[in-house]
């Protein structure tokens, strides 16, 4: 046991000042000029909530050193190694060593205790059911992001009926234990049944919707360690656990909003549109147009307004810096340069956002889908970086393609699109985009990086 114990009522001033500036770095990721600070300040506020922590208990540091110790070379390895483009992966992992680490913390303070009250029961319960959903939920995702899985919807016949079963069975279980608390059994049974049904939940889910199940399952992991809280009476985990769980649901319904889905279609919509839709033969046979750098700039000498649409492919490319040089030589020439930014280009809510600010993009250039599509009729040159579902015209044309409904910018009513992607490979989504074979589409194939390093050339020759 440790020496160093400090007062109850300075360990509880210490977590009023660790949420204090949870909220404040909150209210700091609201913009991007101010995120990073507010990135900070949140990080202050848990180091300072983990130290307290520490020295009030009286705690053994033995086995913590050696958890702090691998936790953070395994954090170091990933932060220094991990691709911007494989971010949305790893905040998916994260998301579900949260959602495992509660059923862990809330499992083994539970069987150690000597007479749980009701109240700690019954967060025990909750927090194994949510933490495991998030758990198993977490890596499915991760496997569909990170293509080790297809990332469609997977369903099998009966598949809503089992899940309110498992569901049911589960707060079957939570009741059990809070009836005989002794029955620690049914602790581990309720983890059983919801790492399944985390599992069944999220590999229905597919395409288009993938965006809204990776926020939801943030808010989960939150949500399980605000309950962690309640079986520990600790305090700053119970209010950072309900700030994540709270941004979550918000973030979730934004997304929902932005991508016009309801929650329980997106969670419970298994037979929703089917992924068998024309081929990429049909789509495209003999009708897409490939173009070069020199006929791209010489299309630029007669514009006056150009849209540059980002998508996951400029991430690949790594090719925002090479963007703002194009767009700084056609702002030097009098052209207007304007960003439409769709809410899930990319894979991680506000990717294009990231990417486009590292670049010192200014943010007033970037204009939000709905504003843009409202003028795209006026646009003279709209530069497509590899993107492809976000501009996918059958979300308005078919309704049995796994993204119909989803919003998109309309960059196919512009008066010339270019395309820049290596191939005619589909998206996310799997799906052959008609935009490429539009009259007014030109294909502009190539890595993103090189292909506009090109174009800066020609500029430059022009
Ligand atoms: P897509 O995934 O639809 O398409 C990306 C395109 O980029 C591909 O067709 C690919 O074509 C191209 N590409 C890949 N590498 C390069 C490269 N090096 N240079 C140039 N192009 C490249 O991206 P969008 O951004 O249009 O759409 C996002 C999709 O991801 C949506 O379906 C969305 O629902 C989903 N999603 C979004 C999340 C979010 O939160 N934002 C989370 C999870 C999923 P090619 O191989 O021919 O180059």
């Amino acid at each position: 046991m440790s020496d160093f114990l400090i007062d109850a009522g300075w360990v509880n001033l210490a977590y009023v000042v660790a949420s204090i500036l949870f909220i404040v770095g909150l209210k700091g990721l609201t913009h991007p000029r101010t995120a990073v600070r507010g990135n900070l300040t949140s990080a202050l506020g848990m180091l300072l909530a983990v130290v307290a922590t520490l020295l009030a208990n009286g705690l053994d540091f033995q086995w913590i050193i050696v958890g702090a110790l691998l936790g953070g070379v395994i954090g170091l390895v990933a932060a220094t190694r991990v691709q911007m483009t494989q971010m949305p992966e790893m905040v998916a992992i994260f998301n579900g060593f949260g959602g495992g680490a509660s059923v862990l913390v809330a499992g083994a303070a539970f069987t150690i205790a000597a007479a749980p009250t009701a109240q700690m029961t019954i967060a025990t319960g909750i927090s194994g059911l949510i933490g495991a959903v998030t758990f198993t939920g977490s890596f499915i995702a991760f496997s569909k992001l990170a293509g080790i899985m297809p990332s469609g919807n997977i369903a099998f016949p009966g598949q809503k009926i089992f899940n309110a079963l498992m569901g049911l069975g589960a707060l079957a279980c939570v009741a059990w234990l809070t009836v005989d608390p002794s029955a620690v059994m049914a602790y581990w049974i309720i983890v059983a049944i919801a790492a399944v049904l985390g599992m069944t939940l999220t590999l229905p889910i597919g395409g288009a919707d993938m965006p809204v199940v990776i926020s939801l399952l943030n808010s989960y992991s939150g949500l399980a360690a605000a309950a962690t809280g309640f079986v520990l009476m600790n305090n700053v985990l119970i209010i950072a656990g309900s700030l994540v769980g709270a941004s979550g649901i918000i973030l979730t319904r934004i997304m929902c909003v932005a991508m016009n889905r309801s929650l329980g279609h997106v969670l419970f919509g298994t037979l929703g549109p089917s992924a068998d839709g024309p081929s990429a033969d049909d789509v495209y046979g003999g009708k897409v147009k490939a173009t070069g750098p020199e006929e791209v700039a010489m299309l630029f000498d007669s514009a006056q307004r150009v849209l540059v649409v980002p998508g996951y492919g400029l991430a690949v490319a790594q090719a925002q810096h090479v963007v703002k040089n194009m767009a700084g030589i056609l702002e030097s020439r009098g052209l207007t340069v304007e960003y439409g930014i769709h809410p899930v280009a990319g894979r991680m809510p506000g990717h294009m956002n990231v990417l486009l600010a590292e670049a010192d993009v200014p943010y007033e250039q970037l204009l939000e889908m709905d504003q843009i599509n409202q003028e795209i009729e006026q646009v003279d040159v709209c530069l497509v970086v590899g993107a492809n579902d976000v501009v996918n015209p059958v979300a308005r044309t078919d309704p049995q393609s796994p993204i119909a409904g989803m919003p998109i910018i309309d960059v196919d009513k512009a008066r010339t699109v270019v395309v820049v992607k290596r191939s005619l490979s589909p998206g996310f989504a799997g799906i052959p985009n008609p935009l490429f074979a539009a009259d007014n589409c030109l294909m502009m194939f190539g890595d993103g990086k090189k292909a506009l390093q090109e174009l800066v050339e020609a500029l430059k020759e022009n």
